[in-house]
């Protein structure tokens, strides 16, 4: 099947993938055209892959290639405790924790790899130094593709042996990371391997599925807001780009309004968006718990910014403290994400006191990851237990 990539920027049209994923001419993200035809099959989840699901959004893949590992069909969470103490009709959490790496990153790895595989490809890649790393290293075992995962030298060893495990080749960069970025979609396009970066074309397809699955889990209708953990802007890209999708195909009217949620620390789109600008600037001494969202160039940064002034959303930052009392609070409703996740929790209620929500609205929180993929952001929090001798049992428990 014939592909047709455009520029978000200035709209030239590719008939294939450039060497760096971006348009030639104005080196900005390309993405694939708006699919305005297909409608979401019937039939039982429980017998279908999110792929087989929704393969009309996807008539450029050739997905008889089988290496789902379950992603996606993630629970929509409703907080009727948050929505009362908020003051706000509806908020849920779109609990990606779910996924087989208990990240969202899934689904764009598996639409990236099969991209490869139709492409023919020998192998594949990627860089990071956390989820898409366990993400692509993963899909790779599952495909039986050779597999290179990029990671920082300095990268802790709590993170690094959960993504060894999968048996991948990973090696550990000393240098930048945004020229990382780029080299390696070049050096690996030209020889054999298919660089699935954070916002490659084919990844940022694979986020729409959050779109399509939210849309159905609010029986058929579009929340007012979503908010979203944004470093690259990969992720939000695919999910504003799934509900216009639904709206183009006549499946529903309104595209939600997004909101890209970042940590005060690092937070390259949240100023630029504030200071009116329409590009971002790298972010100087990036320093935030929240590791996941910690890119202070990100590639999409400028295409988040043209999408959220079209859309009517906005861009927000939110301190580490924050962030830690927002990973709490969402703990305490039974959804422990990772402090990167917790940024849309912490921007809603942000974004509340300063009266931007009315009562009436429905908003759909992101939880982007598993908060158990970085333990040691426990010791920020004061987590309390008594010990006591077994004879004692008995006037704990009356207590
Ligand atoms: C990758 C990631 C994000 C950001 O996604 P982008 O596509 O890079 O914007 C947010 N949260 C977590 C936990 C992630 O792993
Ligand atoms: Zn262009």
């Amino acid at each position: 099947m014939d592909i047709k990539l455009i520029c978000t920027s200035c709209g030239e049209v590719y008939k294939e993938e450039t060497n760096t994923f971006r348009c030639t001419k104005c080196d900005e993200p390309l993405e694939l055209e708006l699919v305005s035809n297909a409608k979401i099959k019937a039939g039982n989840m429980l017998e279908q892959s999110v792929l087989e699901r929704y393969s009309e959004f996807y008539p450029f893949l050739n997905n008889k290639v089988d290496i789902s590992l379950g992603e996606g069909f993630t629970p929509l969470l409703e907080s009727r405790f948050l929505s009362k103490e908020l003051g706000i009709k509806g908020v849920y959490f779109k609990n990606e924790s779910q996924n087989p790496t208990w990240s969202f990153k899934d689904r764009g790895t598996i639409t990236g790899v099969i991209r490869a595989m139709n492409l023919g490809f020998k192998g594949i890649g990627t860089v990071s130094t956390g989820n898409m790393a366990a993400s692509v290293a993963a899909y790779g075992s599952k495909a039986k593709i050779d597999t290179i995962i990029l990671v920082k030298e300095e990268i802790a060893d709590e993170k690094l042996k959960p993504i060894a495990i999968y048996g991948s080749k990973l090696v550990k960069v000393i240098g930048d990371y945004g020229k990382l970025y780029l080299e390696s979609i070049r050096l690996g396009y030209d020889n054999g391997f298919y660089f699935i970066n954070s916002d490659s074309p084919f990844r940022v397809e694979g986020y729409k599925t959050i779109a399509y699955e939210i849309f159905e889990q609010l029986d058929y209708k579009t929340p007012d807001y979503v908010l979203v953990p944004t470093s690259a802007g990969g992720d939000i890209r695919g999910i504003e780009k799934g509900f216009r999708e639904l709206k183009a195909c006549g499946l529903t009217d309104k595209v939600p309004r997004f909101i890209a949620t970042q940590a005060t620390g690092c937070a390259p789109i949240a100023t630029a968006f504030k200071n009116g600008k329409e590009e971002i600037e790298r972010f100087n001494n990036p320093r935030t718990i929240a590791h996941a969202i910690e890119n202070p160039y990100p590639p999409s940064g400028n295409q988040v910014l043209r999408m959220l002034k079209n859309n009517g959303g906005m861009a927000v930052d939110v301190d580490d403290d924050e962030i830690l009392n927002a990973q709490k609070l969402m703990a305490e409703e039974g959804i422990f994400g990772q402090p990167a996740s917790a940024t849309s929790l912490a921007a809603l209620i942000k974004l509340k006191e300063e009266n931007y929500f009315s009562d009436e609205d429905i908003v759909v929180n992101i939880v982007t990851a598993s908060g158990l993929k970085f333990t040691s952001a426990l010791d920020q929090h004061a987590l309390n237990t008594i010990t006591i001798d077994i004879a004692s049992l008995a006037d704990i428990i009356k207590k």
